[in-house]
């Protein structure tokens, strides 16, 4: 549904930043999943308000949604699409503490994101293929299994937080002051304290790796869209990050251009052709190779479409045309005796008067 965002917040298309905060504070705090367990309803419905939160408040992203009424797509895993939008994010960030019991329990600990630009060709971008990428992860410690402790040693509980890695503390927030869980100073959020670390990693926990592996380009990819890998980013205690694909691709290959699912190729053709028509061979690269005709009295910009030839259409399947446009290609250098051709041709058109040209006819 097109600007259903406005509605989810309960708010008019003209609402200031300050409004758009304000109402996504009021829904959010209406919505919040401690105030409903077990709602599913509810739950979708806080997803989708922080969803909308997240494209309003995002000046780049709101111009876009403003234009189209549909937020950017931003990526998919494996073959389903999903909203890239972590919504756990935002809402920690105001709510820990102010509404969980209040930090009893260790903060999960989930590795981060990696990013990744992945170059491609114009050809794989379209047909689909792999490509070789390196980036750095980091890894759970193998050698301590992410205790931090040399091997027969065991970190001994904070005693700061009790093993928790939180202490409260209050805090000015956009929901006012509310009193929140950080990250205990003293462990820096462990909950433990690593007396005899661990050689490997240094007591560290991590270790970083140069990882190299071959990722598969989508036929269809366009350059700037995303793939997000689950579970490939960094290593972390209680679960992986994601792995972020950016694909670069380059606009056009040897006269082929895309647009979208488009691709589009100009064939330049000589007056004499259009006004005679002819059959021309064509190779274009990507596409293929094959006899195109153009038609006697064909004009500049005449588009011959070839239906679902082009690049596949993500996220939703199906091809994009390839469109061969043509384009008259006015020769600048004639052959004495081609001259003496279009001369005579200008002679039948315009009974003499054009041979002689502008001056000709001046002075006269
Ligand atoms: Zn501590
Ligand atoms: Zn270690």
């Amino acid at each position: 549904m097109a600007f259903e965002f406005y509605d989810l917040l309960g708010i008019s298309r003209g609402a200031s930043a300050e409004e758009i905060k304000k109402a996504y504070r009021k829904k959010a705090m209406e919505l919040h999943p401690d105030r409903h367990r077990g709602d599913k309803e509810k739950e979708a419905e806080f997803k989708k308000v922080n969803e909308a939160y997240a494209t309003l408040s995002d000046p780049q992203k709101k111009a876009a949604y403003d234009r189209t009424g549909q937020p950017e797509w931003t990526g998919f895993s494996g073959g389903g699409f999903s909203a890239d939008f972590d919504f756990s994010d935002i809402f920690e960030s105001f709510f820990w503490g102010g509404f969980q019991s209040g930090g009893s329990q260790r903060r999960r600990e989930v590795g981060d994101d990696i990013e990744v630009r992945v170059k491609t060709s114009f050809e794989k971008a379209v047909k689909g293929g792999s490509e070789e990428i390196s980036y750095e992860r980091r890894h759970v410690c193998p050698d301590c299994a992410g205790s931090g402790s040399e091997k027969g040693r065991e970190p001994k509980v904070c005693p700061d937080c009790a093993g928790t890695g939180r202490v409260r503390k209050r805090m000015q927030t956009v929901f006012g002051v509310v009193e929140q869980a950080v990250a205990c100073p003293k462990c820096r959020g462990k909950g433990k304290i690593v007396e005899h670390p661990c050689p490997k990693c240094r007591g560290e926990r991590y270790v970083v790796f140069k990882t190299e592996r071959r990722v598969d380009v989508p036929a269809g990819i366009e350059d700037s869209m995303t793939v997000k890998i689950r579970g490939e980013g960094h290593e972390g205690i209680d679960g992986n990050g994601d792995l972020y694909l950016h694909f670069a691709v380059p606009e056009s290959d040897r006269g082929l251009e895309r647009d979208g699912a488009d691709l589009h190729y100009f064939l330049d053709l000589d007056p004499v052709e259009m006004v005679l028509g002819t059959v021309r061979k064509i190779d274009i690269p990507v596409a293929w190779a094959r006899e195109i005709e153009v038609k006697a009295g064909s004009q500049h910009g005449k588009a011959v479409r070839f239906r679902s030839e082009g690049a596949p259409k993500l996220p939703n399947g199906g091809k994009g045309d390839l469109i061969v446009t043509f384009r008259v290609r006015i020769p600048e250098k004639l052959s004495s005796k081609e001259r003496e051709l279009y001369e005579a041709l200008a002679q039948e058109k315009d009974g003499g008067e054009h041979s002689k040209g502008i001056l000709g006819k001046l002075f006269e």
